[in-house]
């Protein structure tokens, strides 16, 4: 019998199903992007019911594609978006409120004011630098300021989780509600040394153990979709883990001091730590990479990048000066450099390695000369300077020198994007054959959770080169760019009071 894997990947920007045959070899693909809600300045949200049918929708797409009916599908496999956050009804089965994203900043103060009394502690807990980004804030937002959730938690009727809990409790028809140790590691509530939700965090926070999802592994047979829900079939779900680990379990980072940056609306580094929860001392988070073989933790040094494909989105739909991201490329080239333009997209704060929530997007240099091809070359050479700032610093807290770069996502089919970065990084950068790694990611995760390959080195062969970068740039102009680009950050930095 021929084997289908499901790798299903819930992104910011939109949703992609991916099918892989027994050979590794990706069959099809079905993607679709889901609306972006900015009711507020500052806040972002998504509607989780038009992400369950877009769900339906791309798996719909990639199968047809591929020509099979769904229970041929071997198991699936879903990464989700990590800290975008959700509380439903399970009863009814209706969200009580919008999907709060990773991006949104309405909790900023309130994040301020943890950081100040539990900051510390909660470090040491969860590995991260208390900030609005993680789910909790978010969470306790929801409860705070939804009209009757209170009351529904007294019921016992309220589910918070991110989403995939939400997913695999809409796929199982409300049969299975779990997250994974990554995912939960993302939501600030998880002691990333024990494996448990940490109760004095929650009590802090003032949330409900009870409304919190069990914790597994990422790799495991959870349960299988219902058919009534899910075209008739029932097909196990295995693998579960948030979207930036997926993309480094699926380019094979599995070895210490492996690193993968993922080119996305955000721009995501993971460095691979082993068993060791290696603490920064320059901001970057420490993070569950995954939980496999019952509870064995391997952890993470995590750099995001909040703004890095979005300023290329906000390029076409914002100031309409593109007409789609891959014009970008040609544009960048038709300039010899920017004449002298950075621009900071730092539109919902710095993350990594510089933690300033209220820094905001700033552009210097401009001049009369200055043409939109220049703007448009800046805003790929940002995403280039921000991951080369984060590169230096996992170097220096991990102690290890990092010798090559894998990359994923949307933009690294940017040729100029990909040559620029090696450029200012110094060191080759690699792109894979299958650049969507992070459904990959989850496709293995869900073939070893029902024991399809014994060992993860196995996977490693099938990772497969596709273009190399070679660094080509003089080191006084890299300190020229670096050092301009520096003091546009300054220039970035608390600007919103
Ligand atoms: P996500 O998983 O976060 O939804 P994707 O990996 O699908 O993101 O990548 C989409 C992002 O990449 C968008 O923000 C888009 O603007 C950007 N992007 C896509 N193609 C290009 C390109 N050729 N050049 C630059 N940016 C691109």
């Amino acid at each position: 019998m021929k084997k289908y894997y499901l790798g299903l990947d819930q992104g910011t920007t939109g949703t992609t199903a991916m099918i892989f045959d027994e050979k590794w070899n990706k069959v099809s693909r079905g993607y679709k992007e889901h609306t972006q809600y900015f009711p507020e300045p500052g806040w972002v949200e998504h509607d989780p019911l038009e992400i369950w049918r877009s769900i339906l929708d791309v798996i719909d797409m990639a199968a047809t594609e591929a020509g099979i009916q769904k229970d041929e599908l071997t198991c699936m496999g879903l990464d989700n978006q990590g800290e975008t956050v959700m509380l439903w009804d399970k009863v009814s089965g209706t969200p009580v409120y919008n999907a709060i994203v990773w991006q949104d900043r309405r909790t900023a103060q309130y994040a301020d004011q943890l950081a100040n009394d539990y900051g510390e502690k909660i470090r040491e807990k969860t590995g991260l630098v208390v900030d609005a980004y993680f789910s909790g804030t978010k969470i306790k937002w929801i409860i705070d300021n939804v009209e009757g959730v209170k009351e529904k938690i007294e019921k016992g009727r309220i589910i918070a989780g991110t989403l995939d809990t939400w997913m695999i409790w809409k796929l199982t028809h409300g049969k299975v509600c779990i997250t994974d140790y990554s995912t939960a590691s993302r939501t600030m509530l998880l002691n990333i040394h024990t494996g448990k939700w940490d109760d004095e965090i929650l009590e802090w926070m003032g949330i409900p153990k009870s409304i919190l999802p069990e914790i597994h592994d990422s790799s495991e047979l959870y349960g299988y979709t219902d058919p009534l829900d899910f075209f008739g079939a029932c097909v196990p779900i295995s693998g579960s883990v948030v979207d930036q680990q997926a993309a480094l379990f699926g380019q094979a980072c599995f070895k210490e001091g492996t690193v993968k940056t993922t080119y996305g609306t955000g721009c995501f580094m993971l460095m691979n730590t082993g068993k060791k929860a290696v603490y920064s001392k320059n901001g970057l988070l420490t993070t569950v990479g995954w939980g496999l073989n019952k509870g064995k933790i391997t952890f993470a040094l995590d750099a995001g990048i909040y703004i890095a494909g979005a300023a290329v989105q906000w390029l076409r739909d914002k100031l309409k000066i593109i007409e789609s991201a891959s014009e970008t490329e040609a544009m960048a080239k038709s300039v010899p450099d920017t004449a002298g333009v950075y621009f900071v997209p730092a539109f919902s704060g710095l993350a990594a390695p510089h933690w300033d929530q209220y820094a905001r997007g700033t552009m210097v240099g401009i001049t009369g000369g200055t043409e939109k091809e220049h703007i448009v070359r800046a805003t790929l050479e940002s995403m280039a300077y921000q991951v080369k700032d984060n590169l230096d610093v996992m170097e220096k807290d991990s102690g290890i020198p990092i010798k090559v770069m894998r990359v994923d996502g949307g933009a690294v089919q940017n040729e100029f994007l990909m040559q620029f970065q090696a450029d200012i990084l110094g060191i080759p950068v690699e792109v894979p054959v299958i650049t969507d790694t992070t459904a990959l990611g989850a496709a293995y995760l869900a073939a070893y959770g029902i024991n399809e390959f014994h060992n993860i080195d196995e996977l490693e062969q099938n990772w497969k080169l596709y273009k190399r970068y070679e660094p080509n740039m003089d080191d006084e102009t890299r300190n020229r760019l670096l050092n301009q680009w520096h003091r546009a950050v300054e220039r970035a930095k608390k600007w919103e009071e």
